[in-house]
Order: structure tokens, then sequence, then C-alpha cells
């Protein structure tokens, strides 16, 4: 009862494809019989009450972001089969939204299938301004994923795929890189704010995969915890056993979250680089942003956190654990969280770093 009240309360996000169409077109051809809701809440109390409630709410924050009430099914809607629509959660519309590039901008997603995020950067850029996404995508049947979605939203012209190649093998200084200026980073990350909207409840420590919908293996903590018939004594030992493998399971996934971000931080023009990850453990969040703000790379080229009123979620409410962030209020401030369902969708986090002035060179 408890999974299908928290259902309720997980709208449709969808993010209409710059690309492809407007807003006001989408909205016309449509959903020209639904009616606009002021406030999430309305729209929830609306689907709570009538099973086909038609209505939709618009984003006050991520432009050409809309939500529908949970139930609607819009896989087999023609603005969906033809990538007008992206099926995507708003707080995973957050990342490219704080980048915000500039048109024309050069820029780098990290990390980048299925491609939600990639689309996105490039549906902010637009087409023909001289703008491109690289997007890199190292597992090579990911890479086949991000391809299609990417076609798919007619991204062709603006992002090119380098499918099956390691962004932390990425030569900074290339000819093709180096004038790179804005760079999303989306790692691998547990996946402990995810809430599947197949069985409303929260999944702990998954995996890319599963965010596909695809049964993954379960980790070796994961059998621990679910061998039957363990006698008393042993049970306190194996729970134990299993928080060990779950802390070095997520610092092991810090340490190359924080490689990542330290490799952006070298390309020679960057400006500004969003890291992200759709995880609610502090261990991947606010300490992976103090441990590359106090690494000799962050210090030596300038690198600091960009503050809450400079970017463009100053306005979402969610910051920041203080007491990982050392008690810097600034640092909180700048770090951005989504709680899962409470937020409208699952757990996710968020910071930009931006460096100031001239770049020197000499220092690259
Ligand atoms: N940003 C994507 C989106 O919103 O659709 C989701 C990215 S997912 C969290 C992380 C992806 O990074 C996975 O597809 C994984 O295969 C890929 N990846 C992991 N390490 C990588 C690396 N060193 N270089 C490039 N891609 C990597």
């Amino acid at each position: 009862a408890a999974d299908k009240e928290a259902a309720a309360k997980i709208p449709r996000w969808v993010r209409v494809n710059a690309l492809k169409t407007t807003l006001s077109d989408v909205l016309k051809a449509g959903f020209a019989e639904y009616m606009e809701v002021a406030e999430l809440k309305s729209l929830l109390d609306a689907a709570a009450t009538a099973k086909n409630a038609r209505v939709y709410y618009k984003d006050p924050i991520v432009e050409n972001l809309l939500a529908f009430p949970p139930a609607i099914d819009l896989i087999a809607h023609p603005l969906y089969k033809s990538g007008a629509l992206i099926l995507q959660d708003r707080s995973s519309c957050l990342p490219a939204h704080l980048l915000d590039p500039p048109k024309g901008a050069r820029t780098i997603d990290a990390t980048a299938a299925p491609g939600n995020k990639t689309t996105h950067i490039a549906a902010l850029l637009g087409d023909g301004n001289g703008g491109t996404v690289t997007a890199f995508e190292k597992d090579s049947r990911r890479a086949e994923v991000l391809k299609k979605m990417v076609s798919r939203a007619g991204g062709d012209a603006v992002i090119t795929i380098k499918a099956g190649e390691d962004f932390l093998k990425a030569d900074p200084k290339s000819e093709e890189l180096r004038g790179v200026t804005h760079l999303l980073l989306d790692p691998s990350c547990s996946g402990s704010g995810i809430v599947s909207r197949e069985e409303y409840s929260l999944i702990p420590l998954s995996d890319p995969a599963e965010k596909n919908g695809k049964k993954r293996k379960r980790s070796a903590a994961e059998k621990v915890k679910q061998k039957p018939l363990i006698v008393e004594e042993e049970q306190g030992e194996q729970e134990e056993s299993r928080q060990d493998m779950e802390k070095s399971r997520l610092l092991a996934l810090a340490e190359f979250q924080k490689g990542t971000i330290l490799h952006a931080m070298k390309f020679p023009k960057a400006r500004k680089i969003t890291y992200s990850t759709c995880s609610i453990h502090a261990e991947e969040n606010e300490d992976v942003v103090m441990g590359v703000l106090a690494s000799a790379v962050a210090r030596r080229r300038g690198w600091r956190v960009e503050r809450r009123e400079e970017g463009t979620l100053r306005g979402w409410e969610r910051r920041g654990l203080l007491e990982r962030c050392g008690g810097d209020e600034v640092v909180a401030q700048a770090c951005v969280r989504c709680n899962p369902i409470e937020d409208g969708g699952i757990g996710f986090f968020v910071v930009a770093f931006v460096r100031d002035g001239d770049v020197d060179e000499e220092a690259e």
C-alpha cells in the first residue's frame, strides 16, 4: 500500500525536445484538451481523483519540461515516436540546465549513454550555431543505444559520438578537444536514489543496466544479505561484512568519480563542469566535491564551485549537506540535492565547478 501511495507521487516528466519542436507546438498538437495547473501538488491531486485527469504542469525552473499524471502512457504517442518528446525525470534535466552552455559552445558529455543529457545539451546549444557536443561512452553496447537516441532526437549534426571510448583517456590538449569550454559529467554511481517506476520502491545500489529495466546480477554483498537460515550470532557478523562491502564499493566509485572530475579540469579552455549522480550517498556527492576542491589539480588551475546565486538552479530549495561540506555554507549551498519521491522523482545530486579569468596556459 505504501508503494502504491509513492507511485501516485511520481509524475511523468517529459522534456520537449527543442531540436525538433517547441513547447507551444507540442501543447497545441498533442495536448490541446489538457489544462495547465500551477502546482505539482494540484497535478497529483487531480490524478488521484480522476483516473484520466487531463492536466499538465510546466516546470518553473527547467525550460521545456512538463509533468503529466503518473499513469499517462506516452510510449505510443506520435510525438514521443518522432523524438519531439523525451521521457526524462526532472532531476535528470538539472545537469544540462545547470551547465547552461552558451550558443556555439564546444562541450563534452563524458559518460553519455543512454543519452538523455547529451541530447539536452544539444537542444540548449541549438542547431546551426556552431555548438558541438562530443559524447564519450566507454561501453560499446550502451553506445549503440546512445546512437539511436541521438538520431531519434535529431542531434546528429551537433553531437559526435565516441563509441567505446574512455573519457579518462581523452587528451585534453588534442586538436579536436582543446577548445572545449563546458563539460557534463554524469559518471556511473551506486544508483541509490533510483526509484523504480515498475516497483515504486527504492532499489539499493543499482547499476546502470538496471536503469534500462534489465535484470542486474546481485552483488556479493546482497547475496550475503539474502542468505537464508543464518544462525543468530553469525547474523551480526554478516551484517557488518555487508556494510563493509557496501562502504568499500562506495569509496571505489567515489575515487572513479573524483578522477573523472579531475580529468575534466585539465581541459585548457574549460570554464564550467557539472558533476551529477543519481545517488543519495554523501560519499559520492558532497565528499567527492570536497575531495576535488582540496586537490592540487583544482587549486593550481583555479577551479571553485559555482555559488548558488550565480547558477541557473538558485531557485531550487534542497541543497547539499552542510556537515559533509566541512561546515562550508558556500559549498553546501552550491550543491543541489533531490530527495527520491518527495522532490517528484529519483534521488539526485548536482553541482557545478567554474573558473574565472584567463586560464594560465603555463600551468596546464
Ligand atoms: N548521462 C547518461 C544519461 O543521462 O542518459 C547516463 C550516464 S550513466 C550514469 C554512466 C555511463 O558512463 C554508463 O553508460 C557507463 O558505461 C559510462 N562510463 C563509465 N565510465 C566511463 C568512462 N571512463 N568513459 C566513458 N564512459 C564511461
